[in-house]
């Protein structure tokens, strides 16, 4: 198997290394679980779904003339050397890219993890350490999924999940779905403040096959975070993407019920674009990382304050009450919108 981008070779002596710090000469059974696995018969792949100790790794196939991820699935556990290392955060996590050794027709050993480029987080509830608890690995960006119409889009939920992708270092990109049933022009008019900000909005639907061509250049070969209300078309604007991927519809579903208890787990679909096009399906993002955000910090979520929050004159500023505030300056000036302003409000003090 040829030697691949990653650096194989570094790994090697790193293990050797590690192997030879560990190596003692108790128990049967001890020294073989350290013996090296071949670093030439490794292979790459990616996790797409974590079950309890379990995960199910994609694996990449650098074989044929049209390298990328295949359909090969294997359920792995995670080596036991990796899991004596120390870390703060999640150990695998669906989203990373690990290397394993491979048995029988369907299993595999995770031997090891690739750096994460990004990650999609909360603080780990009930703890005041610094842990993370990483719900997904290596996302790309965050596409914002609303309708024009059926439900009628609601802004302020927009502006939340914009916030969430913010608090996570991620791009967001906002697709407008259904947009078949509207004027057209009246919904970008309601849309515009976005492409003022900076948000690419992509008008779409997946009934007509309007803007699809769009979607899908903008979800090539990158792992997308698919998000926004439940009925808005995300599992038909999927499955118009990509016929044949035959999601249910309803299948990626953002609970709406308040107080209700989502599942944390997130699950990555391989897309048949480019050489490894994912979505990822992760229910309750609209939650996440809004729990560790201080009331000083919410403004650098709202992309169009920044310009703004060096000149507010106390560096604390909430941009609520506070005298010589940029912020409020700018949203009296017209430069900042009065809604995402009220948005900001609302989110500031807790409200939905
Ligand atoms: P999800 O909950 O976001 O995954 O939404 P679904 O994909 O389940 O779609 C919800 C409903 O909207 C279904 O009845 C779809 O047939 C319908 N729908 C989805 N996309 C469009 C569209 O572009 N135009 C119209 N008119 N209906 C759509
Ligand atoms: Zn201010």
């Amino acid at each position: 198997m040829a030697r691949t981008r990653y650096g194989r070779s570094n790994d090697v002596d790193e293990y050797e290394q590690r192997a030879g710090t560990r190596q003692r000469p108790t128990g049967k059974g001890r020294v073989k679980e350290l013996r090296p696995p071949d670093p030439d018969t490794l292979i790459e792949g990616i996790v797409v779904r974590a079950r309890g100790h379990h995960y199910d790794v994609l694996v990449r196939d650098t074989v044929t003339t049209h390298p990328g991820y295949g359909t090969e699935i294997r359920m792995c556990e995670v080596r036991g050397r990796l899991l004596q290392e120390k870390r703060m955060d999640t150990l695998v996590a669906v989203g990373d890219t690990v290397w394993i050794s491979h048995y029988g027709a369907d299993k595999g050993h995770i031997e090891r993890v690739d750096e994460r480029r990004s990650v999609l987080s909360r603080q780990r509830p009930y703890t005041n350490v610094p842990a993370e608890d990483v719900i997904l690995a290596n996302p790309d960006q965050v596409v914002v999924v609303f309708a024009a119409t059926q439900p009628e889009p609601h802004l302020r939920m927009l502006d939340r999940f914009l916030v969430v992708a913010a608090a996570n270092k991620l791009p967001a990109v906002i697709c407008i779905n259904k947009i078949e049933l509207v004027d057209e022009a009246a919904t970008r008019d309601l849309f515009q403040v976005y492409t003022t900000i900076g948000y690419p909005v992509l008008y779409v639907s997946a009934e007509t096959g309007i803007g699809l061509d769009d979607l899908r250049g903008v979800l090539l070969d990158r792992i997308s975070v698919f998000t926004g209300p439940s009925g808005v078309g995300k599992s038909s604007l999927l499955n118009a993407v990509q016929p044949g991927l035959n999601l249910p519809i309803g299948a990626l579903r953002e609970s709406l019920q308040k107080g209700q208890h989502t599942t944390r787990a997130a699950h990555l679909f391989a897309l048949a674009l480019g050489e490894s096009t994912f979505v990822a399906d992760t229910p309750g993002i609209r939650e996440l990382g809004l729990y560790d955000i201080e009331p000083d910090e919410l403004g650098f979520f709202f992309l169009e304050f920044l310009d703004y929050l060096p000149d507010c004159r106390y560096p604390n500023c909430t941009h609520d009450h506070e005298p010589d505030c940029a912020v409020r300056a700018a949203v009296e000036a017209g430069a900042i919108a009065q809604a995402r302003y009220d948005s900001y409000i609302r989110l500031l003090r807790g409200e939905e």
